[in-house]
């Protein structure tokens, strides 16, 4: 099978012929419906080198994946042949306390997991950009419910529930009248404008660079946009909020300057969540942010999460912007990802 692999740090993808995996006691094979291509494979091929983690190149690309049942290994039950399946990306031991409630990201013995410590598929282990998949313990696979396109499933795995987690940790937060800052509108940060808008009352100020993704964003639902490359950004934001402030600040991109805009437009006693990989820092202290602002970074989301945004997506409360492209046009997706060219998410599908 062709699969698109990353086959070493600071390089670029590469499609290779590989055999089809064939599933493990525990495991499932899954022929690939779509998988996402997530701006953290551009950090994974640029900012990555040895020794950051305990596991590395070469590896199949995609963590945001979805598919439909190809093969069962021996022992596990509830699946059926040809069944429409979402992978849970975020790999853990499955028997820590984070793993236990569904929260594999924050595993704590990391190395108890299958395959040495990598994270999952497509981070250290093969992920979906391959016409199959070895998914290594069932337990990753949420059914895909009802009339759920299997395609849009894919994007949801990461790019839906990633800002659902941010989202709901905040929700109390978010209160009619009050405002939510979006910065940075690509694939995670139009789910996350809807999550906000299908959940709570509250107002959405979206901040990008770009005009079309400004649009998309109004189109999912946000009240105000500023575009981040105007010098009064701030002013603008501060304006839009009368004085106060945002309530709640999601952070999509995570560079210095997307980080200092959050905290400089939010309010005393707001939240502000870097969700944004590309490893911006920011002083914080008594004097360099509003008292008592909850600041705080994530990193993906439960399991039983993403059965929540399956649900709420089947139902049509969210829907993802997706363009779909074949293993061989991989390369150029990622170049177009990196140059600000694609709308909501590209999504893989062999
Ligand atoms: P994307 O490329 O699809 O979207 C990024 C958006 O941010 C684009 O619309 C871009 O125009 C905009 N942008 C870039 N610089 C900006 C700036 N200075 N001000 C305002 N907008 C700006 O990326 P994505 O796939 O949505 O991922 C977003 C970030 O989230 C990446 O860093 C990715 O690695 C990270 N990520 C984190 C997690 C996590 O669990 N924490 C999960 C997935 C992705
Ligand atoms: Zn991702
Ligand atoms: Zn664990």
């Amino acid at each position: 099978m062709r699969a698109l692999q990353l086959p070493a740090w600071h390089s670029d993808a590469v499609v290779v012929d590989l055999p089809i995996p064939t599933a493990g006691p525990g495991q499932v094979v899954i022929k690939i419906a779509g998988a996402g291509a997530c701006h953290s494979d551009l950090h994974l091929m640029h900012m990555m080198s040895d020794g950051m983690f305990p596991w590395g190149p070469p590896f199949t690309l995609g963590h945001e994946n979805s598919g439909w049942v190809h093969e069962i290994g021996a022992g596990v039950e509830g699946l059926s042949i040809g069944e429409a399946v979402a992978v849970h990306g975020p790999w853990g031991c499955g028997a820590c306390p984070q793993c236990i409630l569904g929260m594999d990201p924050y595993c704590s013995n990391q190395a108890a997991a299958a395959g040495d410590g990598a994270f999952g598929g497509g981070l250290g282990l093969d992920g979906g950009m391959a016409e199959y998949m070895l998914v290594h313990n069932a337990r990753h696979l949420v059914k895909i419910p009802g009339n759920l396109d299997p395609i849009a499933a894919a994007p949801l795995t990461d790019a839906g529930l990633t800002p659902y987690h941010a989202v709901k940790m905040s929700l109390p937060k978010m209160i009619p009248g009050g405002k939510v800052l979006v910065l940075g509108v690509g694939g995670l940060g139009h789910m996350g404008v809807q999550f906000i808008e299908a959940l709570s009352g509250a107002d959405i100020i979206a901040v990008d660079t770009k005009q079309e993704a400004l649009d998309l964003a109004v189109a999912c639902g946000a009240e105000y946009t500023v575009n981040s490359g105007d010098a009064d950004a701030a002013a603008q934001i501060k304006e839009i909020t009368k004085g106060r402030g945002c309530d709640v600040v999601l952070d999509f991109v995570g560079v210095d300057a997307t980080i200092a805009l959050g905290i400089a437009s939010s309010r005393i006693q707001g939240d502000m969540t870097i969700v944004g990989a590309a490893g911006g820092t920011y002083a914080y202290g008594l004097y360099t942010a509003p008292y008592e602002l909850n600041l705080r970074s994530t990193y993906w989301g439960s399991r039983s999460e993403l059965a929540e945004v399956l649900a709420l997506a089947e139902r049509g409360d969210i829907t993802v912007t997706y363009t779909k492209y074949g293993i061989d046009e991989g390369l150029q997706v990622y170049k177009d990802l990196e140059a600000g060219k694609l709308k909501g998410r590209a999504v893989i599908c062999p």
